[in-house]
C-alpha cells in the first residue's frame, strides 16, 4: 500500500433536520468528493449536496457492500464521505468501516478515518420527550436481523432489573412484530405497568409524533421502524405530559405521604447522587463501585418527628426504649429545635409497623418536610391549664398538613412567651383568658423578625377556626416554596388579617 490514498469521513447527521447537524458534519459533507449513503439518508441532506459530488446511494440491506465500496474508492484517492443517520457510531457505518477495514488488513497508514459524531436518536427522542434520560441508561436494538433473539432478550432482561432507562431502536419492522410485545413482557416482570413510555417517529422530521404512554398502554399505539421507544426507571414520572427522570434515587417519605421533596442541601449530598458511589463503596469497606451500585441506588428512607405530646415536653424510659427499637441499628435520632426528635429509618426497616409500635407508646408521630408544625410550651408543667384544649385541638386539626413551605405555630400559655410564640411564622399567646395573634415571624437570618401582633383578645372559641382557616389559605394560595411572611408581603393580608412587612 502507498502512503494515505484519501480520506473516508464517517458522518453522523443527526436526526435529518438542518437544525440538528453540526457545524462538523456540515463541513465534511462538502468537504466531500463523494458522498455515499443509503438512499434515505441522502434525500435528508440533499439539500446540501452540490452537482460536482459523485452521489452512491444504496439499499438499506446493503451496508457491507457500502462500506467496501467507501474503502475502494477512498483508496482511489478520493474524500469520501459516508453518511448515517444520527451518530455513525451508534449503529451506524464506523464500526461497519473499521470492521472490513482490518479484514483486508488496511490501517491509518493506508487511509485517513475521521468518524464525525451527530445526534443519535436516543438524545434527539429524549429532547422531544422532556427529559427521560437523566440518569443511567442504554440502547438496545430489537432487531435480530443480526443479533440473535436470545441475546437481546438476555440484554432486555438485564436492562429491566438493573433499572435502566432503556431506548429501544428498531422496536418494530413489517415482517418483526414479536419483539417489542416480548420486550414489554420482559419489562413488566421489573416495573410498574405505570412505568412512563415515550413513542418518538421521525424526531425533527416532518412526519414526527411523539406519543408519552405507559407500559400498560404503549402496544394500543402505532410503532414501526422509524419509532424509538424510551422506556422510564423506576422513578421516572411524568409531568406536564413530558417524561422526567430524576437525577438521584435517594427518597425520603413521611406519614401518608409517598415522596416528600429532598431540600435543595439534601440534593446535592452525596448519598442522593448515584453516582458518588465511592462513597458508598468507602462506607461499605468494598473496592468495586459496581458492586454496591444497586444497593445504594435503591436506598429510601422515612422520616417522622417523635414527641411525647404537643403540650407534654417529658419522655417516659419506656418510650426511649421504644424509639431505640424502632430506629435499630440502621435508623438515625437527631434531637431538633421543633420540640421532637426526627427519627430517620430505611424503608427497609418496616417503618408503618415502627409508626404504630411509637403510637402504641403514646409517643406523638408527626410527617415532616413541608408541613404544618405545632410548637406549644408546657404550659408551666401543665399547671397553666385553660388553654391547653386548644392547642392540642389545634394540633388535631393542622399539625402536618402540607403548606407550600414548613409552617411553624406557636402556641404559648402566658404573657411570658417563654418558648418563644411571637418569633414563629405564627404566634398564638394565651392572655388574661383570651388570645393574641401573630402572623408573619421571619425565622431565620440576620434580618428576622418576630410575628406582628394582627388582633388582641381573641374569644378562645374562634381561635382554632381562624388559625385553621389563615393555615388552609396560605396552602391553597401560596407558591411552592414560599415561605409564610413571603406570602403575606405579597398579598398583604390574610383571612381579613392585614399585614405589612416591617422596616428593618
Ligand atoms: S409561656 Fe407562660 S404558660 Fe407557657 S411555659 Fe412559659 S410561663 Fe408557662
Amino acid at each position: 500500500m502507498e502512503g494515505k490514498k484519501g480520506k473516508l469521513l464517517l458522518i453522523g447527521f443527526g436526526p435529518g433536520s438542518e437544525g440538528h447537524l453540526t457545524g462538523r458534519a456540515r463541513e465534511a459533507i462538502a468537504e466531500s468528493q463523494v458522498i455515499l449513503g443509503y438512499k434515505t439518508y441522502v434525500d435528508l441532506v440533499r439539500d446540501l449536496l452540490r452537482e460536482d459530488q459523485v452521489v452512491m446511494e444504496a439499499g438499506m440491506t446493503e451496508e457491507v457492500a457500502r462500506a467496501q465500496e467507501a474503502i475502494r474508492v477512498v483508496l482511489e484517492g478520493k474524500t469520501v464521505g459516508v453518511i448515517s443517520s444520527g451518530d455513525a457510531g451508534v449503529y451506524g457505518m464506523a464500526g461497519l468501516v473499521y470492521e472490513v477495514m482490518a479484514e483486508k488488513g488496511l490501517t491509518s497508514r493506508d487511509l485517513e478515518v475521521e468518524v464525525i459524531p451527530g445526534i443519535s436518536a436516543i438524545n434527539s427522542c429524549a429532547s422531544l420527550l422532556g427529559a427521560p434520560i437523566m440518569h443511567d441508561s442504554c440502547t438496545i436494538s430489537l432487531s435480530d436481523h443480526l443479533t440473535p433473539w436470545e441475546v437481546i432478550a438476555r440484554r432486555v432482561d438485564a436492562a429491566a432489573q438493573s433499572d435502566f432507562v432503556i431506548a429501544f431502536y428498531n422496536p418494530k419492522s413489517g415482517r418483526r412484530t414479536r419483539q417489542i410485545e416480548e420486550a414489554r413482557r420482559i419489562l413488566l416482570q421489573y416495573r410498574s405497568p405505570q412505568t412512563p413510555v415515550g413513542l418518538v417517529k421521525s424526531a425533527y422530521r416532518e412526519q414526527q409524533s411523539v406519543v408519552v404512554t405507559d407500559l400498560e398502554h404503549m402496544l394500543e399505539h402505532e410503532i414501526g421502524m422509524l419509532t424509538t421507544v424510551v422506556v422510564g426507571n423506576t422513578s421516572t414520572f411524568v409531568y406536564d405530559e413530558k417524561m422526567v427522570t430524576p437525577r438521584g434515587y435517594h427518597r425520603k417519605y413521611t406519614l401518608d405521604r409517598d415522596e416528600q421533596n429532598l431540600k435543595l442541601n439534601e440534593r446535592l449530598k452525596e448519598e442522593a447522587e448515584p453516582w458518588a458511589l465511592h462513597t458508598v463503596a468507602k462506607e461499605k469497606g468494598e473496592t468495586n463501585p459496581a458492586t454496591t451500585y444497586v444497593q445504594s441506588a435503591f436506598m429510601s428512607t422515612f422520616e417522622c418527628m417523635v414527641s411525647p405530646g404537643v403540650v407534654n415536653k417529658t419522655f417516659t424510659p419506656n418510650q426511649w426504649i421504644t424509639i431505640g427499637e424502632v430506629a435499630g441499628e440502621k435508623g438515625k435520632i437527631q434531637y431538633t429545635p421543633h420540640h421532637g426528635l426526627l427519627l430517620t429509618l430505611s424503608a427497609d426497616s418496616k417503618p408503618k409497623q415502627g409508626v404504630q409500635k411509637l403510637r402504641e407508646a403514646g409517643l406523638l408521630v408527626s410527617p415532616t418536610g413541608d408541613v404544618v408544625v405545632v410548637k406549644a410550651c408546657d404550659f408551666c408543667d401543665g399547671d397553666k391549664k385553660d388553654p391547653i384544649p386548644y392547642a392540642k385541638e389545634l394540633q388535631a386539626r393542622v399539625s402536618g398538613l402540607s403548606v407550600p413551605k414548613e409552617l411553624r405555630i406557636g402556641f404559648n400559655g402566658c404573657g411570658m412567651v417563654c418558648y418563644g410564640a411571637v418569633k414563629e411564622d405564627i404566634g398564638i399567646v394565651y392572655r388574661r383568658g383570651k388570645f393574641d395573634l401573630f402572623l408573619g415571624g421571619k425565622t431565620a437570618g440576620r434580618q428576622a423578625y418576630q410575628a406582628q401582633l394582627v388582633a388582641e383578645g381573641m374569644e378562645p372559641d374562634v381561635i382554632v377556626d381562624i388559625v385553621e382557616n389563615i393555615v388552609r389559605t396560605y396552602g391553597e394560595e401560596g407558591y411552592p416554596g414560599e415561605r409564610f411572611y413571603k406570602y403575606l408581603s405579597r398579598l398583604g393580608k390574610i383571612a381579613g388579617f392585614s399585614w405589612s412587612e416591617p422596616v428593618c
